[in-house]
């Protein structure tokens, strides 16, 4: 899809992006990034002091998670994933990407190479039943 003028309704979420540094704050590459809200989960710190939240996203480089500051985030915690349902989210994108690039016919073959590697997804996995009740 190609969003061709936002809305005059927009919620100050989609607008909102912030630069941040890899490694500034913890281990990582030193890349700069661009980020905007559906790159951010959270990290909730459980410590003797009691418990606190911080946002993160995750370096496409390195892989590291980079923190990102809380200051003039137009967001709660409530309103961000947690860093399991955030992954999964990432990773049922990129294996949904993969069925897209993968010709029809070699659907089946897609599958079985992915339960082979222990991948479940149930996104395919009704894509895959789509596909072949349409036969
Ligand atoms: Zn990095």
């Amino acid at each position: 899809m190609i969003l061709l003028e936002r809305g005059p309704r927009v919620s100050p979420l989609a607008t909102w992006k912030t630069e941040v540094q890899c490694g500034e704050h913890t281990k990582g590459c030193g890349a700069k990034l661009q980020i905007q809200f559906n790159d951010v989960f959270k990290h909730g710190i459980e410590s003797l002091f009691g418990s606190s939240t911080s946002y993160r996203t995750k370096c496409p480089c390195c892989h590291e998670d980079v923190m990102i500051p809380h200051e003039g985030v137009p967001f709660s915690p409530d309103e961000v994933m947690s860093r399991t349902t955030w992954l999964k989210f990432k990773r049922n994108a990129l294996l949904m990407q993969l069925a897209e690039e993968t010709p029809e016919d070699r659907y089946s073959e897609l599958y079985e190479s992915l339960v082979e590697d222990g991948i479940e997804c149930p996104l395919l996995n009704q894509l895959f039943i789509k596909e072949l009740a349409e036969k």
